[in-house]
C-alpha cells in the first residue's frame, strides 16, 4: 500500500507508545500480553488495518491442536526425533499457557480439551497413521488408535479405514478467545489503520505510518503472519500467503465426539456447540491459486466441501450452508514459527509463519518473542537466525 499526499489524513499528528504492535490477532495480542507481564506500565498500541480477529484469528476453525502441519513421522524425518519432540512439546506448553493465562474456567469460550482425530481414507494412511502412534507413544506422547467400526460410532462419519486420537488436543471459538485476551489488556487497539511505512529515526525509535495518524514508539513488533511481505520485502522469501477456505452448515443434534482431521491433515471438520458442522481445506486443488490476500471463497474448493460432507457424513444429507469464508496463512518456508528482528531494523521485531497453527502456537510463540527482546535463549527452530 502506498498514501498519496492528497489522501493522507496525518497531518503531523504523531502518538506515542513504548511499543507499537502491528496486526490485532492472536499473536499481537500474545506478545502484548507477556510484555505486560513485564512491566504492566508498559505503553502498548496494537494498530490493525482491519478490525480485531479480521486476518486469520477470526477466519480459522479453531483447533487447538498439538505438533505441526504434518504427521509426527514426517516431522521427526524432517528435523530429527529429538527436535521433532521438542517442536511437539513447544505446542503442549502453548496449550498449557492458553489455559492457565486466558481461558481458565470460562464457558464462554467453547474451550473443549477432549482431543481430535486424524482419520485415513486409505489403507496407506492407516499404515502411516499406525506407524507415528506407535513413534509418539515411544516417546511418551499421549494418542491412540481407532479401528473403523469406532470411527463410525464415535464420530458418525462413513466411509474412513481408521485413525488415530490425539488425546491432549483441544477446540476453541477463536474470535471470543481473542476478546477475552484483550479484556486481560491495558493497551490502545488502533482499528482501521494501515501501517505502510516505518521509519527509523534518528533518535532510534521507529515511526510507523498509517493514513490517519502516525505512532512513534521505542520498538516495533510485526505480527501480521500472512500479510508480512505486503508491508516489508524481506518476509517475501520466507512468509507466504496462503489461503485457506471454510463452510459451516446449519445445525443438527450432536452426532461427533471431537474434531477431525483427514487426508494427510489437509482437511478438517468440527461440530459446534450449536451443532452447525464446521469443514475446511481442499486448498490442494487449487494450489497454484490459492495464495496471495484475497478473501474470497472460490467454487471450486467450496463445492468439494460440500461432496466431502455428503460422502462421510450420513446426518448432513442435503443439509444448509450457512456460511463462506477463506483467510490468508502465513506459511514459513519450513512449516516452523519465524521469530527474530529485521536485519536492517533491529529494533522492529516480527512473530509470524504459524503455517495454518498459529491458535496452536502463537500464544507460546508471542512468550518467546518476548524472551528475545529480552535477551533470554529461544528455541533455534523458531528462530529467525535459521534462515
Ligand atoms: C481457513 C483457515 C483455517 C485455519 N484453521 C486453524 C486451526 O484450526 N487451528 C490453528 O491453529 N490455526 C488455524 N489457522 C491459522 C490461524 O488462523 C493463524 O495461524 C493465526 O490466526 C495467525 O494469527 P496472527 O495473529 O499471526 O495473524 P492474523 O490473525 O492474520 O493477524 C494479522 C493481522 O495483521 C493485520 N495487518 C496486516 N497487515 C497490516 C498492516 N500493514 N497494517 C496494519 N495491520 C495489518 C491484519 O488485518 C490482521 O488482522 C487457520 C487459518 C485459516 C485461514
Amino acid at each position: 500500500m502506498s498514501v498519496s499526499y492528497w489522501l493522507d489524513q496525518s497531518n503531523g499528528k504523531v502518538k506515542t507508545y513504548d511499543i507499537a504492535i502491528v496486526g490485532a490477532g492472536i499473536a499481537g495480542f500474545s506478545v502484548a500480553y507477556w510484555l505486560k507481564k513485564e512491566d504492566p506500565n508498559m505503553k502498548i498500541a496494537i494498530i490493525d488495518k482491519g478490525t480485531i480477529g479480521s486476518g486469520a484469528t477470526g477466519r480459522n476453525a479453531g483447533f487447538i491442536t498439538c505438533g505441526s502441519v504434518e504427521h509426527f513421522n514426517r516431522l521427526c524425518e524432517r528435523w530429527g526425533k529429538k527436535t521433532a519432540l521438542e517442536m511437539w512439546r513447544f505446542s503442549e506448553v502453548n496449550l498449557a499457557l492458553l489455559k492457565e493465562h486466558i481461558i481458565q474456567d470460562d464457558k464462554h469460550l467453547e474451550f473443549d480439551n477432549s482431543g481430535t482425530f486424524s482419520l485415513a481414507s486409505t489403507q496407506e494412511e492407516f499404515h502411516e497413521l499406525k506407524e507415528t502412534m506407535t513413534l509418539m507413544q515411544s516417546m511418551d506422547i499421549s494418542v491412540e488408535a481407532l479401528e473403523q467400526n469406532a470411527i463410525e460410532k464415535r464420530l458418525g462419519v462413513a466411509e474412513f479405514v481408521g485413525g488415530i486420537k490425539y488425546t491432549q488436543d483441544a477446540s476453541i471459538h477463536p474470535v471470543r478467545l481473542l476478546n477475552k485476551m484483550k479484556s486481560l489488556l491495558d493497551v490502545d487497539v488502533i482499528e482501521f489503520a494501515e501501517v505502510y511505512d516505518i521509519e527509523t529515526l534518528s533518535t532510534g525509535s521507529v515511526l510507523l505510518k498509517t493514513q490517519s495518524a502516525h505512532i512513534e514508539a521505542s520498538v516495533a513488533v510485526l505480527t501480521m503472519n500472512g500479510y508480512s511481505s505486503d508491508l516489508k520485502k524481506y518476509f517475501a522469501d520466507k512468509i507466504y500467503p496462503t489461503r485457506g477456505q471454510i463452510m459451516v452448515t446449519e445445525p443438527v443434534p450432536r452426532f461427533m465426539e471431537g474434531p477431525c482431521y483427514a487426508n494427510f491433515v489437509l482437511d478438517y471438520f468440527r461440530q459446534l456447540q450449536d451443532g452447525r458442522v464446521l469443514i475446511g481445506g481442499f486448498r490442494q486443488l487449487e494450489k497454484a491459486t490459492e495464495v496471495g490476500f484475497s478473501e474470497h471463497t472460490t467454487d471450486v474448493i467450496q463445492s468439494s466441501l460440500y461432496e466431502f460432507l455428503q460422502k462421510h457424513i450420513p446426518v448432513l444429507k442435503n443439509k444448509k450452508v450457512t456460511h463462506r469464508w477463506a483467510g490468508v496463512m502465513g506459511f514459513s518456508f519450513d512449516g516452523q514459527p519465524l521469530i527474530g528482528a529485521l536485519p536492517d531494523q533491529p529494533q522492529v521485531y516480527f512473530a509470524g509463519g504459524f503455517t495454518g497453527h498459529g491458535i496452536g502456537l502463537a500464544f507460546h510463540s508471542g512468550k518467546a518473542l518476548v524472551d528475545l527482546m529480552y535477551d533470554r535463549v529461544i528455541p533455534d527452530f523458531i528462530s529467525a537466525k535459521r534462515i
